[in-house]
This record gives structure tokens, C-alpha cells and sequence, in this order.
């Protein structure tokens, strides 16, 4: 399942052959993917210029002229690509196959046709058309909290979530109204730079006062940081994703205890070794002896 590094990730590889493009036809070859796509769709968006790719936490903001944005999920196996005379053709291996080709839009670029083709062969993946001015109303925003990317997110903001909470960490880190688009590899991620254990209550990282203590500040770093390490390596690739420009993104490779059990602990000095266990039905990866 895409993470939001992957989303980052196909925003920035769609975007030089979207924004400014105008929708000349869209096709649709069903009339739904996880749900039902929008009523019209093909009617609405018709002859609409794209005005720019956005994102929020997990999802694809395609923002057209007159305050309407698509508002896309990848789901669990959802790929965009581009088929531009000039660019080649840019795709992902295991989406060759066309009967998988759901939405496509038939655009008019800067420098002449192109395509580009929603592939999803289990349809986990949904899109949505919505006013863009009222996009704090889309259900699955109203609750979300502040992007791990932006200034929103910081230490001030974590102490008045956590105060008073025995919740563990993991989960609290999990829960997408604290931060919208954080995942289980990445919060593992952060946990393990911060040295905090994911089973240590959220409150503990917080005064009486409900200030933030010093190792809160430090794992607010981490998880910004976690974060914009994988969208500077193009997400990470876990198991079938892959850039819209056709390259495989290494992140993977560069993690630190997702996925890393029974390996040594990659902080300097420490002898432990990488433990898994669950939460919350969910695997957590962590080291549980410099992290505490
Ligand atoms: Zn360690």
C-alpha cells in the first residue's frame, strides 16, 4: 500500500505533464474502482484545464479551472502513467496489462496530446470530484490532522495531543487525526531515530504543565525528517510501486528496523537487535534496547 512518500512521489512525477494540460476527453472503462466514480464525471471535467497537482496526506488533489479538484487514492495497487509521444512511454511493468486501465485522460499539453492512465488491478483505488473550496468538508479530511511535511506539525502541537494519554506511541503516531498520512513503516521509522520505545505511553513525553519534553522535540525532528528522506528517494518500493517515470524508488534499502528483524541495531554503540512484535494487529519494528 503506497505511503504518503509514494503519493509525494507520483504527485511530482505527474505533474510536469498535467498542470496546464487541458482534458480533451476523459474515458472511462467502468463505472466504478473501489466506489462508485462520480456522477458525470466525463461531463464535468470535460474541457477543463488542470491548474495544478496537490496532496493531502494519502490523496491526489488534481485541481482544475472553476474550483473543482479530483481527489484520487492509489488503494493497495493503483498506478498512474504517462503516454506522451515526445516522453516515451512511462509505466509501471505490472500494469501492462490494458484491461486494468480504468480512467484515462485525454489531455492536450503545452507541446501536444498525451494520456494518462489510471491502472488498478484490484480496485482498492477510488476518485472523487469535489468544489475545491470546500475540500476541509470531504469526509476524510474533516478529522485529519497536520501533514508530517509542514510547519503545523511541531512539538507544541504533539505535547496538547499527547497530554494525559496512556495510549501507546505507535498507535498514538498511527492515529491519522494527530498526523494525516503517517504509516506503520514510517512511524517505526521515527521511533527507532528518536531512541522512544513504540510501547511507552504518549503522555510520558509531555510535563505536567503540558509542555513538550525534550525527547518529544526530538522525535517531531524524526518524523519530519523520516519523511522527507523518503520523498528524496522517491518513496520507498515495497512491494509493487514504482515512480511515474518508470524508476524504482530505494528507499527501502536504507531502512533502519521495518522489516528488520533479528538484524543488529543500526545505532552506533548499541548491541541490540531488531525485535518485532504487534500492536494493535499491526507489526512494529523496534530495538528494544536503545529505545526506551
Ligand atoms: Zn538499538
Amino acid at each position: 500500500m503506497p505511503e504518503l512518500p509514494e503519493v509525494e512521489t507520483v504527485r511530482r512525477g505527474l505533474a510536469p505533464a498535467m498542470e496546464g494540460a487541458r482534458i480533451e476527453r476523459l474515458e472511462l472503462n467502468r463505472p466504478d474502482l473501489r466506489f462508485p466514480l462520480p456522477e458525470d464525471f466525463a461531463e464535468a471535467v470535460k474541457g477543463r484545464r488542470i491548474v495544478s497537482l496537490g496532496r493531502r496526506a494519502k490523496y491526489l488533489l488534481i485541481d482544475l479551472e472553476d474550483d473543482l479538484t479530483i481527489i484520487a487514492h492509489l488503494g493497495m495497487s493503483g498506478s498512474f502513467r504517462v503516454e506522451d509521444t515526445l516522453l516515451g512511454e512511462f509505466h509501471h511493468p505490472r500494469s501492462k496489462d490494458g484491461k486494468h486501465d480504468h480512467v484515462i485522460f485525454h489531455l492536450q499539453g503545452s507541446k501536444g496530446p498525451l494520456r494518462v492512465i489510471y491502472n488498478d488491478p484490484r480496485r482498492f483505488g477510488f476518485m472523487h470530484l469535489w468544489k475545491r473550496s470546500d475540500l476541509d468538508l470531504y469526509p476524510a479530511f474533516a478529522q485529519l490532522g497536520p501533514e508530517p511535511t509542514g510547519n503545523a506539525l511541531d512539538e507544541i502541537y504533539l505535547a496538547a495531543r499527547f497530554a494525559g494519554r496512556a495510549q501507546p506511541l505507535k498507535s498514538a503516531l498511527l492515529d491519522q487525526t494527530v498526523i494525516a498520512g503517517l504509516g506503520n513503516i514510517y512511524v517505526c521509522e521515527a521511533l527507532w531515530r528518536a531512541h522512544l520505545s513504540p510501547k511507552r505511553a504518549a503522555g510520558t513525553l509531555v510535563t505536567p504543565t503540558g509542555r513538550p519534553k525534550k525527547p518529544l522535540l526530538l522525535l517531531t525532528t524524526s518524523i519530519r525528517e523520516v519523511i522527507a528522506d523518503a520523498i528524496a528517494a522517491g518513496g520507498s518500493s515495497l512491494r509493487d510501486h514504482i515512480q511515474t517515470d518508470g524508476s524504482l524508488g530505494y528507499f527501502q534499502h536504507s531502512f533502519s528496523v521495518y522489516d528488520q528483524e533479528g538484524k543488529p541495531c543500526r545505532t552506533p554503540g548499541c548491541a541490540g537487535m531488531v525485535s518485532r512484535i504487534t500492536q494493535a494487529g499491526r507489526s512494529t519494528f523496534y530495538c528494544p534496547v536503545c529505545q526506551r
